[in-house]
């Protein structure tokens, strides 16, 4: 057993995908133990992704993930982390297969619908820093 964080962004909050996501998880076998639908802050969203402070692309991230509600959640389950990056598909929806969630509902890096954690250790710090 494991969590992982999960977030829907706003672009697929905004496209109504909340439901049709949640769904696939637990589809998977994943739990969904906690949910809230969440302005993320500046700082927040600066902290999430201080990793790729230095990327041309970081304000823009910014812009993006504070761009309206996200929906997050703690997704428990086997190897929760793993599993829930497979549903995701990879980062450019561009090169996700379809029947992965950035597959099926993204076109483009800019705006790839769902974030998942890439390892235990960063859902644990991540769950903190959403849920504290
Ligand atoms: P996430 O952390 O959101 O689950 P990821 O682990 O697949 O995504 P990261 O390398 O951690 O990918 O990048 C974090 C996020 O930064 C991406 O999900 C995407 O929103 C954004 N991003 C990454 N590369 C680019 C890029 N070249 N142009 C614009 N945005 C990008
Ligand atoms: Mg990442």
């Amino acid at each position: 057993e494991q969590r992982a964080f999960v977030m829907i962004k706003p672009d697929g909050v905004r496209r109504g995908l909340i439901g049709e996501i949640v769904r696939r998880f637990e589809c998977k076998g994943l739990r969904v133990i906690r949910a809230e639908l969440m302005q993320v802050s500046r700082e927040t969203a600066q902290i999430h992704y201080g990793h790729l402070s230095a990327k041309p692309f970081f304000d823009e991230l910014v812009e993006y993930i504070t761009s309206g509600p996200v929906f997050a959640m703690i997704v428990e389950g086997c190897e929760a982390v793993a599993n829930s990056r497979s549903l995701i598909g990879p980062t450019n929806p561009q090169d996700a297969p379809p029947g992965t969630i950035r597959g099926d509902y993204g076109l483009d890096v800019s705006e790839n619908v769902i974030h998942g954690s890439d390892s235990a250790d960063n859902a644990a710090k991540e769950i903190q820093l959403f849920f504290k």
